[in-house]
């Protein structure tokens, strides 16, 4: 099912899961991707290794999790280091997956990368374009956008522009990057209304539960943390335990502000941890059908 259908008229809880990068630690990245599965969030996403690496896993983990739970996927894509004959390839094996919906992205240049990075694709809109050309109307779209603004635009105003560029490709539906602030959230949907962007956007939600994702966390999201968040991380960091609670905490307080705020979906990066995906659905239980 398309994603514009799931989440029509509905408040909406969705999960995401990182397919293995290395056939080695399949079972158990496996494992836990179809724990997360197994609480049938109203859709679920799967992560795309930039370049390609991970194409295989992406695909079967996607195909698996719609088959076993009947819950829908949505596949990303990335488009960096790509040509079109490739891309028009994943994407037939996408259909014939029974693949409805793909999150478009450009991804970044991977470390170990070498040569020109970008080959027939530059940016996400790009690969939009591609996708509708190739595909028509068959598959439901997304992109993602940054509340804080991505780390390459020159400015958030500018980022907006190419962001509607991604939308006026074909783009339906919009999910962030993690944020720590939901003011942050709410400037960003008055900013991106203001130049006509009207597709649903999705917030994602990173629950933080070991000290040690702080740092990358940051560098992702381009923020410094809410000093609430610091100090919580400061007294519990070293008890994995009391880290893990928090954090769950602190992700569902952050959620039950955007949705008593209006926000009526939620995109949960889950990272492959059924744990912390049930601890967060447990306590919205009353609140997301
Ligand atoms: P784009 O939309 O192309 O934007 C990239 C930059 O180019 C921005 O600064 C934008 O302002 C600028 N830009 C866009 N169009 C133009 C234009 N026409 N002219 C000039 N500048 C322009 N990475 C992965 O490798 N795999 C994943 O599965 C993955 N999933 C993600 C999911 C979400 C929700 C998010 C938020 C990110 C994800 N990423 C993933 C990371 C993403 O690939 C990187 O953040 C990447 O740097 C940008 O991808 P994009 O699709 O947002 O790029």
């Amino acid at each position: 099912m398309k994603i514009t259908e799931i989440i029509a008229g509905k408040t909406t809880l969705s999960f995401e899961v990182f397919p293995p990068k290395q056939t080695s630690n399949y079972e158990n990245v496996y494992n836990a991707a179809m724990g997360v599965a197994k609480l049938k969030p109203h859709y679920m996403s799967v992560t795309y290794g930039a370049g390609g690496s991970t194409r295989a896993n992406t695909l079967q983990i996607a195909k698996d999790i719609q088959d076993k739970y009947d819950t829908s996927v949505v596949a990303h894509l990335t488009c960096v280091g790509t040509t079109v004959e490739e891309t028009c390839n994943a994407l037939d094996a996408m259909k014939e997956a029974g693949i409805r919906n793909i999150l478009a992205l450009r991804g970044d240049k991977p470390k170990d990368f070498e040569g020109e990075p970008f080959k027939d694709f530059h940016y996400a809109s790009e690969l939009v374009e591609q996708i509708r050309k190739h595909s028509g109307d068959y598959f439901c779209i997304g992109g993602a956008c940054y509340p804080e603004g991505h780390p390459d635009a020159v400015n958030k105003s500018a980022d907006i522009d190419n962001l509607k560029r991604k939308i006026d490709a074909g783009c339906e539906f919009l999910t962030t990057q993690m944020f720590f602030d939901n003011n942050i959230f709410y400037n960003f949907l008055y900013k991106i209304k203001d130049k006509g962007i009207n597709v649903p956007v999705i917030p994602g939600i990173m629950p933080i539960t070991r000290a040690g994702q702080v740092a990358n966390a940051i560098k992702m999201s381009g923020t410094n943390m809410p000093e609430r968040f610091r100090n919580l991380v400061d007294k519990f960091g070293s008890n994995p335990e009391a880290m893990q609670q928090a954090g769950v905490i602190y992700a569902t307080d952050q959620i039950i502000d955007l949705i008593a705020n209006g926000v009526e979906h939620i995109h949960v990066y889950s990272m492959n941890k059924p744990e912390v995906a049930k601890g967060i659905m447990d306590n919205l239980s009353q609140i997301i059908g």
